[in-house]
């Protein structure tokens, strides 16, 4: 879809509005002051400044008309604007101003040094306008980030009735596909056809790139097909089209077809999007397949090539591949080399090597990025590790990137990921100019935290600043509302969606719709929900509803419910699992039994408990019931200690769902040993005070655990962040800011 932007009518010479919203040049009518300021230049001071050498025989005689051509013309390549006006005064002096050459040499110059507004005035002062000048004029306004002005130029030609030619088709075809003018490029094309300039290999191949920008790929399919003139650059404008519209197959098609049929081998350039394309379909032996052609073709060593095969091997999770890839190019690896190999090392969740390969990136002088730092954010977050965070962040800080919005948008991400949400609150305020991406990270760390009346807020100010919340900024607040249990409020903003934004919803918001009615007991009405839905319901939807089944204690619905989801999902172990704790937990043991059995069959096994926190730069695990800590006779020690102190303030052990008393223990002892409150103690005991205990957990946090850790905040006047693998809980002097619904 194109944005709404007002159409040209490219018979008029009426000036409008373009899209860019660059100062405009003042065009003044030419007189001779205009060109009377280069004349500066004869200041003796100033011409000291000037590079001499660029300037030959100017002080021995007065160059002819030649000589000032090729003068302005190794101007225009050098972009030195400064000699360029010397000799626009000499021209002016000699009277060779009034030569056409001249005086369209004058306007390359000025356009090529980026002085539009000069160009402009010499360009007025010509007296024998043709299609050079106009041309020269015309491509220089898109190279200024002014390319509206281009085809406001055009109608000044079409006005003086001087007709373009292939050139000026080139130009006005890219200018067209940059600003996404349709009905102008569509008129030029008609009036390319008439004057019979489609069979010019660059007029055709500049048709292809605007309409492939434009998105028009029948269009696009079309033309090429009856192109009389195709070279490589036609088939790659034609494969990267298809591959921006992410339709993979129809690029790998055209790539076929090129090596096949059209007798023109593919380039670097062809082969680094079909690596992409590849990476995009998830084939894996295709990739394979080209990567050995790549070599065959002598192509694998390119920097651009090899560093889409790292991308791509990545992609696919063969991180091996792509490191092999890595080292064969050396030396030759590019910052974007580089780059690719961290985010393939955090795609693929091997966070510690992601960090490394930055540190071997800065030993080799590699320059950082905002890509960079945007990914090793990711590993930051992903581990999680605070103290690494912090320290990108400071680089991040050095490095002056700390306004960029990717950048920061993964700072945000990595602060609230990682358990600190006044951090994440302190970026947010400080980017000013925010987009969709960083506004929905916030408003989900709000929502994760529990803090609904926040995300609220924070998405009105959103809409209120004109940004239009995406399916990303619902999901975040439908989960916000769930973990609140505030249905209503779920349910209107769903709707709202719907009718307000138009947007479709899709199986992540069902299912989060799902776990809102269920989390408030509206079991019956989440089973009609699902039964209503427009797509076909998936174990991600019932998911949920399982859940919510176990916590309202309905096994009818549970086992239903179960069925629907084996039905898709046969091997999904949480099923099994959940039906097992609610029959144990109803004290059903033979039903217990039944689903061991099952578990075991499909070799389904219970993740154990285990829970890390980041102590003097390294992460300490901890297991339910582990004695492997080396500290961890102190740990225990301060855990009774703990508990003596929290019973006194009125604390009682919850041992309602331990399922079985463990020989020679007690049920109160085997909660004491949850994984989250050893390492909770191991955190009182290492970090100084005033510190906040950060712990994460990967699976649900227990009701006793939930229980005591508001009692230990209140007792030590300690902040702990737990995130478990739902949601964050903060406790703060006894409090939780979930609320203790969760
Ligand atoms: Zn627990
Ligand atoms: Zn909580």
């Amino acid at each position: 879809m194109f944005e709404e932007r007002p159409q040209r009518i490219l018979t008029s010479r009426k000036n409008s509005n373009t899209t860019e919203c660059i100062d405009e040049p003042k065009m003044g009518m030419p007189s001779t002051s205009d060109f009377r300021e280069p004349y500066n230049v004869y200041d003796p001071n100033r011409c000291l400044e000037l590079d001499m050498l660029s300037m030959p025989s100017l002080v021995a005689s007065l160059p002819d008309r030649v000589s000032i051509i090729s003068a302005l013309s190794n101007c225009s390549s050098t972009g030195n604007l400064d000699v360029g006006r010397m000799y626009h005064a000499l021209a002016f002096k000699t009277g060779y101003i009034g030569n056409k050459f001249v005086a369209t040499s004058l306007v390359d110059m000025y356009v090529k040094c980026g002085n539009m507004e000069h160009a402009r005035k010499t360009f007025e002062g010509l007296s024998d306008l043709d299609i050079v000048s106009f041309n020269s004029l015309i491509s220089g306004y898109p190279s200024n980030g002014l390319s509206g002005r281009a085809l406001d130029i055009f109608m000044e030609a079409q006005s003086a009735e001087i007709g373009p030619n292939e050139y000026t088709f080139s130009i006005l075809f890219t200018v067209c596909g940059t600003i996404l003018a349709v009905e102008e490029g569509k008129q030029l094309h008609a009036q390319a056809v008439k004057m019979e300039y489609f069979s010019n290999i660059a007029v055709g191949n500049s048709l292809l790139t605007m309409y492939s920008k434009f998105g028009m790929m029948d269009e696009v399919e079309i033309l090429f097909e009856n192109l009389p003139n195709r070279n490589h650059i036609s088939w790659t404008v034609v494969i990267t089209g298809f591959y921006k519209q992410e339709r993979f197959e129809m690029a790998l098609k055209q790539f076929n077809c090129m090596r096949h049929n059209s007798g023109i081998e593919p380039n670097e350039y062809t082969f680094t999007v079909i690596f992409a394309c590849s990476s995009g379909m998830k084939e894996r032996n295709y990739g394979m397949t080209l990567h050995a052609q790549a070599i065959k073709n002598g192509m694998a060593s390119d920097v651009f090539v090899g560093t889409a095969i790292i991308d791509m091997y990545s992609g696919f999770g063969e991180i091996v591949y792509a490191e092999k890839m890595f080292k064969e190019l050396g030396s030759l690896a590019s910052d974007v080399s580089w780059n690719a190999l961290i985010a393939g090392y955090v795609r693929n969740e091997k966070c510690e090597e992601a960090m490394e390969t930055l540190h071997k990136m800065i030993m080799n002088g590699v320059t950082c990025d905002q890509f960079t730092y945007s990914n090793i954010l990711k590993a930051c977050s992903a581990l999680p590790s605070l103290t690494m965070g912090e320290q990108i962040h400071s680089r991040v800080i050095k490095a002056n990137y700390k306004s960029n919005i990717q950048v920061g948008s993964s700072l945000l991400e990595m602060y609230a990921k990682c358990g600190s949400l006044v951090d994440a609150e302190h970026i947010f305020n400080q980017i000013k100019c925010r987009d969709v991406v960083l506004w929905n990270t916030m408003i989900k760390a709000y929502s994760q935290y529990g803090y609904l009346k926040k995300a609220i807020f924070l998405f009105n100010n959103m809409v209120e600043e004109g940004t239009m919340p995406t399916s990303a900024t619902f999901l975040a607040l439908f989960s916000a509302c769930s973990h609140s249990g505030l249905l209503e409020e779920g349910q209107e903003l769903f709707q709202s969606m719907i009718v307000d934004y138009g947007i479709i919803p899709e199986e992540n918001h069902y299912s989060c719709m799902v776990d809102l009615l269920g989390r408030a007991g509206q079991l019956e009405k989440a089973r009609e929900f699902i039964k209503g839905l427009p797509i076909k319901p998936t174990s991600a939807i019932w998911r949920p509803l399982l859940a919510s089944c176990r916590y309202h204690r309905n096994f009818k619905l549970a086992e239903f419910v179960a069925r629907r989801i084996l039905e898709t999902d046969p091997d999904d172990a949480t099923v099994y699992i959940t039906l097992s704790n609610m029959y144990a937990e109803a004290g059903r043991w033979g039903d217990v039994e039944k689903q061991r059995a099952l578990m075991e069959l499909k070799g389904v096994k219970k993740e154990p408990g285990c829970s890390w926190i980041e102590v003097n730069n390294k992460l300490h695990k901890f297991y339910s019931g582990d004695m492997r800590h080396p500290k961890m006779s102190k740990i225990y020690e301060k855990l009774r200690e703990l508990v003596r102190q929290t019973k006194n303030m009125g604390y009682v052990p919850d041992t309602n769902f331990v399922l079985h008393q463990g020989v020679g223990v007690s049920k109160e002892e085997q909660i004491l040993c949850h994984s989250e409150k050893l390492a909770v103690c191991f955190g009182l005991l290492s970090l100084p005070p005033g510190r906040p205990i950060r712990v994460f957990k990967n699976l649900r946090v227990c009701a006793d655990c939930h229980s005591a850790m508001k009692y230990i905040s209140r007792l030590t006047n300690r902040d702990i962040v737990l995130k478990d693998n739902y949601r964050f809980h903060h406790f703060k002097r006894g409090c939780c800011s979930c609320g203790d619904y969760w």
